[in-house]
């Protein structure tokens, strides 16, 4: 595996390897890698002759300062991890790389509703940050395909939306969620979990999963209410609990026959945690 610090050695590299259509997968990180992360640099090195990683703690998409100074860093073990799952090519880039003018420059990006409800709504700026990081990031390695995690479901519609308000030739392929036995998703963010914590943690998918076994024969209103009791009980505080459609406008209650999926975004205790499920 080969690790690039800056920009225009990566380009230039990537530049001499893509001629005869030699496609690249990319899969970008924020790194303290886990089977998550794992599972699209699989589906990327299944589906590209060459498969890009980048592990970037992005600042302009933290709205919140404490979670940026905590977010854990562990970049020695996450290059083993890469080099044992066959990974090509690391972009390890510095702030300044990223951001020459600075992230606190403002980016205007015509997100639409993807930016005032749920993740967009709770997290002021934050998919201004994430477009910012991504488009730049794109800029760098220009793969042909783009590996998302459903997991951050609005995350992986906003940049579809990216894409094309910019005109970025790049196909996403959206992965499924990778969980933990107890059903809870993946996260960096769990590993600041206290033992409690991550007791009580797989509550949330379990939750969801009520939902979709419930939601054809009872109201979506009266299945929120009750799962936002049980969880607040256990000590779990929702944020949100969302019924959307597949292009995440916010439903009062099931439409039989379309695709829709259930989000939901909660603390325990300093720590934010986002699930979703399929419908
Ligand atoms: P992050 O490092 O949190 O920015 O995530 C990088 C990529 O990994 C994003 O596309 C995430 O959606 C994806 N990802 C994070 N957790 C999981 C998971 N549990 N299963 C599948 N993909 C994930």
């Amino acid at each position: 595996m080969v690790i690039f610090r800056h920009h225009s050695d990566l380009n230039q590299y990537l530049t001499i390897r893509r001629t005869g259509r030699k496609s690249i997968g990319f899969v970008p990180t924020m790194g303290a890698l886990h089977q998550g992360h794992l599972s699209l640099i699989a589906a990327s090195k299944a589906g590209n002759e060459r498969t890009v990683a980048s592990i970037f703690v992005n600042p302009a998409q933290f709205n919140r300062p404490e979670d940026l100074r905590k977010y854990p860093i562990q970049t020695e073990k996450d290059i083993e991890k890469l080099l044992l799952a066959g990974c090509d090519v690391l972009y390890l880039p510095e702030v300044k790389e990223v951001y020459p003018e600075g992230y606190n420059k403002p980016v205007n990006y015509e997100l639409g509703h993807l930016d005032n409800v749920l993740e967009g709504k709770y997290r002021p700026r934050h998919f201004n940050g994430v477009c910012r990081v991504i488009e730049a990031l794109l800029k760098s390695v220009r793969p042909d395909r783009l590996y998302l995690g459903s997991k951050d479901f609005q995350q992986c519609l906003v940049i579809g939306r990216l894409l094309d308000i910019r005109h970025i030739n790049t196909e996403i392929r959206l992965c499924p969620i990778i969980r933990e036995a107890s059903g809870l998703a993946m996260s960096s963010r769990n590993q600041r979990l206290s033992v409690e914590e991550k007791r009580i943690a797989p509550l949330i998918f379990q939750s969801l999963q009520y939902i979709r076994e419930n939601i054809s024969c009872q109201p979506f209103e009266v299945l929120r209410n009750e799962k936002i009791t049980e969880l607040s009980a256990a000590g779990i505080l929702v944020e949100y609990l969302e019924l959307t459609s597949g292009k995440l406008q916010v439903l009062e209650d099931a439409e039989p026959g379309s695709k829709m999926v259930v989000l939901i975004a909660v603390w325990l205790g300093k720590i934010r945690l986002i699930d979703n499920i399929m419908l």
